[in-house]
């Protein structure tokens, strides 16, 4: 069966090529696709593509940019079997990871894909990114879609996105999952992990049927639970602020971390700590983070080290940010934690319900 594809271009390397005349970068126009890549025609798909406007570097991303992918992939879901966003290296985790979390009950591929060689340059890593992104988001098996979570596919390899971090400027497989297998390996065929791959399990996806944002209506709820499909698809609309994101260092000051958490309208924390979770002892340290939470400031903990996961009981420098109330943040990614926290925040849930959800695998983030 032939499948129906939406690119969508929001800018980053991928998009550039090398003006014949000028020999400057300039952005590739990705709805002549078919002309530039004639190839593409031999894949079993249709494909459109839409485009950001402005398109961005990825620096530039922001969350009113996550909200508006969102709404995009929601506006064009019943159209299409599968969709590929074609984004920026630098922070195409993050905007991964984002989108995970504000499409609920996804049911459908959507691929993250870009290049660390622009498209148009000859030895460009995008060409092939592109048309096994392409490949993978139409990939069905008995009318079902193969991958339908959000995933990220670079040099060979998809990846959960929200496992992925970028690990390189320089190497062409810029992006790692430490903590959680490949969903695919790519080499003279494309090779499904299927136990990895995360079949969606029903309205809301795990943060509890009844939100503020309120109940669905009865007969999708009871479909969900009788193990029925519903095949429609929410979109969080709403991303929390008031985030921080702080590192330890051994010589980390008292007065740099109080700022820190005397900021203005600050809400959560992700702080970053050693091995399995680990942090100073120190008398001040510890009053600091406490004081914090008790003015209703969530503190996460997830570990500076690229693989393995926070525990909180192995040590007793662990053991005293777990008895003041700091969040175990297991094997999040930096980037994972941060959207994940944005989402939830962003639900206006209460205290007791966030901390809650934070435990859970939403999408797949955590290994618990
Ligand atoms: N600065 C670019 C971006 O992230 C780099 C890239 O696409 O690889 O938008």
């Amino acid at each position: 069966m032939r499948s129906s594809i939406l690119i969508i271009y929001t800018g980053g390397t991928i998009g550039m090529k090398t003006d014949a005349e000028t020999g400057a970068l300039v952005p590739f126009d990705f709805s002549g696709i078919y002309d530039e890549f004639p190839s593409l025609k031999r894949l079993n798909v249709d494909i459109e593509v839409l485009s950001l406007s402005p398109v961005i570097d990825s620096s530039n991303v922001s969350p009113d940019n996550w909200l508006e992918l969102a709404r995009l992939i929601r506006d064009n879901y019943a159209r299409y079997d599968g969709f590929v966003v074609l984004h920026g290296t630098d922070t195409m985790s993050y905007t991964a990871s984002a989108l995970s979390f504000l499409l609920e009950n996804l049911r459908k591929p959507v691929v993250f894909t870009g290049s660390q060689i622009p498209i148009g340059v000859l030895r460009t890593d995008g060409r092939e990114n592109l048309i096994t992104a392409i490949e993978i988001a139409g990939a069905q098996r008995d009318g079902r879609p193969v991958v339908p979570e959000v995933s990220l596919y670079f040099q060979n390899r998809l990846f959960r996105a929200n496992r992925t971090t970028k690990r390189s400027a320089e190497a062409l497989n810029a992006f790692r999952s430490y903590n959680y297998p490949p969903l695919a390996e790519v080499g003279v065929n494309i090779s499904y992990n299927l136990t990895a791959i995360r079949q969606s399990d029903g309205f809301a996806d795990g943060l509890g049927i009844a939100t503020k944002l309120g109940n669905p209506p009865d007969a999708l709820r009871n479909a969900t639970k009788l193990g029925g499909q519903s095949d429609s698809l929410r979109i969080a609309t709403k991303l929390g602020n008031g985030l921080a994101l702080i590192k330890l260092f051994p010589g980390i000051e008292e007065a740099v971390l109080r700022a820190m958490l005397a900021a203005p309208g600050l809400r959560a924390v992700v702080l970053e700590t050693f091995g399995a979770g680990n942090a100073p002892t120190s008398e001040w340290f510890i009053r600091l983070l406490e004081e914090a939470i008790a003015r209703g400031i969530h503190i996460v903990n997830i570990t500076q080290c690229d693989g393995g996961s926070v525990s909180m009981e192995l040590y007793e420098t662990g053991l005293r940010l777990q008895k003041i109330g700091v969040l175990c943040g297991y094997d999040l990614t930096t980037e994972a934690a941060v959207t994940k926290l944005m989402y939830l925040l962003g639900k206006e849930l209460p205290a007791e319900s966030l901390r809650e959800a934070m435990r859970k695998s939403l999408r797949g983030e955590i290994t618990v």
